[in-house]
């Protein structure tokens, strides 16, 4: 089938949530193609998703042959591989232990329903968020995401939550009451534009959550699994969160999500408080194995620094020749070129050239190439933009 007809197929047959224009068929490593036989350079990476690249044989070895062993036994049972996974996880953590799960939102829906828990002897159930944050599209985590176009058209609103400014301690402060249970956060923004919170606010947030004896909780569905040249986002400014969730990179694709708790509410839930299916298959599990020894043995979290300064770098000598372009953030691999207005035409116009990206906040072109990106590669994709910003300053 080529494009056309899968898109014919599509609208015919979906439910218009997406509006997508390309028909992506194969992929290898930085590398896609379209069902036309076009190739791109792919730094968006299904949304921080493919974090060791397309199709990594590691990955694509685990699942075939767990697939041909064992998927799925519910977790009425043990599978050897959940704890595996939990362990590996909890070391990269420096503890903790995990509940496995399916999506973002969900892991996000499990820290809720953990801090509600956690705070419930004391009537404590509200959740802070922030303002531009990102959490899911569940209705508890769209509430949770301090964003209106996310939820107009879908009141009434859970109750439960309240919001703060990102990198404003005070406004944090200011936003607790006795009902507060947690305050949860991104370590950057992604969704929202590419915005790193800053160390001392996140060092801030932990001694506030102490002193008021609070929950820390961090969203790293995007940062997580060594998108910012850390295991853990919030392992830049040396703190550690009461709970975080994981899901986008873990299983390289492998739908998998995870909510890592801290010793201190690692046993809140009991049997009966929480379940899911799915949750960490045998199959999903291998795969994440298969993720985080991969990052391992191929040393990606040094990669994803590097890189990510790289990236950083040539964009920064971008944007400083065109006064349309503010300039460029980010942290590890994930990277935003910032202009003064709408993204969209310098993405389209990319992806044209063959550099996939993804048009973010408004304004932003947010990147967030596999971590397994090379020096070339940064370097090809750093010239289409080069190219295509000549040519949008040029009309
Ligand atoms: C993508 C994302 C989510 C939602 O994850 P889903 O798997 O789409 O439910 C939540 N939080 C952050 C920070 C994300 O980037």
């Amino acid at each position: 089938m080529n494009t056309a007809t899968i898109a014919e197929l599509q609208n015919k047959h979906l439910i218009p949530t997406y509006a997508p224009e390309l028909a992506l068929v194969k992929g290898a490593g930085t590398n896609v193609w379209d069902a036309d036989g076009n190739e791109y350079l792919d730094f968006l990476a299904g949304i921080a998703v493919l974090n060791v690249g397309h199709c990594h044989p590691n990955v694509v070895r685990a699942v075939q042959e767990q697939a041909a062993k064992l998927m799925h036994v519910s977790n009425l049972y043990y599978n050897e591989l959940q704890p595996q996974l939990a362990e590996k996880l909890s070391a990269a953590a420096g503890g903790g232990k995990c509940f496995f799960c399916n999506s973002g939102a969900e892991a996000n829906e499990g820290l809720i329903k953990l801090a509600r828990l956690w705070g419930s002897d004391q009537g404590r159930f509200e959740v802070i968020t922030m303002r531009n944050s990102f959490h899911g599209r569940t209705l508890a985590t769209l509430t949770a995401t301090g964003q209106e176009k996310v939820q107009k058209g879908f009141a009434p609103l859970p109750a439960g939550f309240a919001y703060a400014e990102f990198n404003n301690l005070e406004s944090c402060k200011n936003a607790i009451t006795e009902k507060t249970a947690a305050i949860l956060v991104e370590t950057v923004q992604g969704e929202g534009g590419i915005i790193p919170a800053d160390p001392a606010f996140l060092i801030g947030l932990r001694a506030l959550c102490d002193d008021e004896d609070i929950l820390l909780l961090c969203d790293e569905v995007q940062t997580g699994i060594g998108r910012t040249g850390n295991w853990f986002g919030f392992q830049a400014s040396g703190i550690a969160p009461d709970a975080f969730s994981l899901a986008k990179g873990l299983g390289n694709g492998f739908p998998i999500g995870a909510m890592v708790a801290a010793p201190k509410v690692a046993d809140i839930f009991q049997p009966g408080h929480h379940a899911t299916t799915f949750g960490g298959t045998p199959l999903a599990c291998a795969a994440a194995i298969a993720v985080l020894d991969t990052i391992e043995q191929e040393n990606l979290l040094e990669n994803t620094k590097a890189m990510g300064a790289l990236l950083l770098e040539n964009l920064q000598t971008i944007a400083d020749q065109y006064d349309w372009i503010e300039g460029a953030r980010g942290t590890g691999l994930m990277v935003g070129l910032v202009l003064n207005d709408s993204a969209v035409p310098l993405q389209k116009l990319l992806q044209k050239k063959g550099l996939l990206s993804l048009a973010t906040a408004v304004r932003v072109l947010r990147m967030l190439p596999p971590l397994t990106v090379t020096a070339e590669e940064v370097e090809q994709a750093a010239a289409l933009v080069a190219e295509a910003c000549a040519e949008l300053d040029a009309q």
